[in-house]
């Protein structure tokens, strides 16, 4: 007999190849700069490494930690979420520490979505999300950002919702587009959750990364939410170290404790000197945040005004990592040609935002810039970019 082919089941085929590995081998063959993957250049506090450093070497999650996540651990996102944002959660059965904000977010949809069940989804999204919803037999349903202003199309929405809808997985601050929901904005996707009986998954992974006027809010704060709604965090986003991988989902226990059961039979446990050391780090002081978010602001201003400066129309992000570019008025139409262009011509990476999507026409002139890079590499890439957009 032979052996069935090819051996990937037909459902994750579409998600064999990412962006991500395409840009990225760019990136190393031509030796250009890369602004295209989220992920600090520098490392997160140095009294974090010590922690760690400190747990492995008292033996403290060193051998398999709770099968939930470390009690401290536990207790500190408790806290952390008491502290920043008034909601009370029992850290013994409305926690669940995961495989970084990606393994909540998995956990969650194998948890709650029944074959056939549609998730909707903000498009365009975290790539992980479509995946996700496939592995679990789901039925994706997009809603666009408006491409004025990257805003969600509420009215779509409202009319993407059927009786076959379970979740809502929602992002903000959004990634790519960088939109930070207002509370408006949320009161709109609570009602109608509410008024359709559907589960809120939360991912908060920026929750502490927004500028200016913006402030974030979970949903889970909003009246009659916190009993349908699943909140993830990142460890990673919030201290800078992407590598480690810790992140947790908080919610009612009965939710909760769906995402346990899933979650421990995919990776059962992980991390366990960082859980400690995380945990440390969600008891800084607020200046921490603060200094967090200050440094990024900087940054953020420095690659936004340069962008500026070449031509580029530049959406100011409220939030997260990345800044958004409509690539037309420097004479391209499509951000897809023109991300596979820049690596050659001017030695830079970006990725366009509709690789993000299922639609491409609601990306189509987008394209998004990781600004989470040392000053001396956004100004590299500017530079480099001056010499060829330069007229
Ligand atoms: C980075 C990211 C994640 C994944 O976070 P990890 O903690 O690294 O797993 C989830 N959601 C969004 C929107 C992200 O950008």
């Amino acid at each position: 007999m032979d052996r069935r082919n090819p051996p990937l089941v037909s459902r994750m085929a579409p998600h064999s190849t990412s962006i991500f590995g395409e840009m990225s081998k760019l990136a190393l063959d031509l030796g250009a700069i890369n602004l295209g993957q989220g992920f600090p250049d520098t490392d997160g506090p140095q009294e974090l490494k010590d922690a760690a450093w400190r747990a492995i070497t008292d033996g403290r999650g060193n051998q398999y930690p709770p099968v939930h996540g470390v009690p401290t651990l536990r207790s500190a996102i408790a806290d952390h979420q008491k502290r920043f944002y008034g909601l009370a959660l029992n850290p013994d059965t409305d926690v669940v520490v995961t495989t970084g904000a990606s393994e909540a977010l998995a956990a969650s949809m194998l948890a709650l979505v029944e074959p056939g069940d549609e998730v909707i989804l903000f498009e365009p999204w975290f790539d992980v999300y479509e995946a996700i919803v496939d592995l679990a037999h789901g039925i994706r349903v997009g809603v666009p950002m408006n491409s004025n202003g990257l805003r969600p199309n509420l009215e779509r929405l409202s009319t993407a919702i059927t009786a076959r809808t379970r979740v809502i997985l929602l992002n903000s601050p959004h990634n790519p587009t960088g939109t930070v929901f207002t509370r408006e904005e949320l009161q709109w996707v609570a009602d109608l959750a509410i008024k359709h009986d559907l589960i809120v998954i939360s991912d908060e992974a920026y929750e502490h990364l927004w500028f200016d006027e913006s402030r974030h809010i979970p949903i889970a704060t909003l009246p009659g939410m916190f009993e349908r709604t699943i909140t993830v965090g990142s460890g990673g986003k919030t201290f800078s170290f992407t590598g480690w991988k810790i992140g947790w989902a908080s919610g009612p226990a009965d939710l909760i404790g769906a995402v346990r059961t899933v979650r421990q039979h995919l990776s059962y446990v992980s991390g366990g000197p960082f859980q400690w050391a995380i945990a440390e780090g969600l008891a800084f002081p607020d200046t921490y945040f603060e200094n967090l978010r200050s440094d990024l602001l900087m940054k953020r201003d420095l690659l936004g005004s340069g962008l500026r400066e070449l031509g580029f129309d530049v959406i100011t992000p409220q939030g997260t990592y990345f800044i958004t570019t409509d690539v037309r008025p420097l004479g391209f139409t499509d951000g897809l040609e023109f991300c596979r262009e820049i690596p050659h011509t001017a030695g830079v990476v970006a990725i366009p935002h509709q690789v993000f999507c299922a639609d491409v026409s609601i990306g189509a002139p987008f394209v998004r810039w990781a600004f989470c890079k040392q000053p001396a590499v956004l100004q590299g890439a500017l530079d480099r970019m001056a010499s060829t957009f330069t007229p």
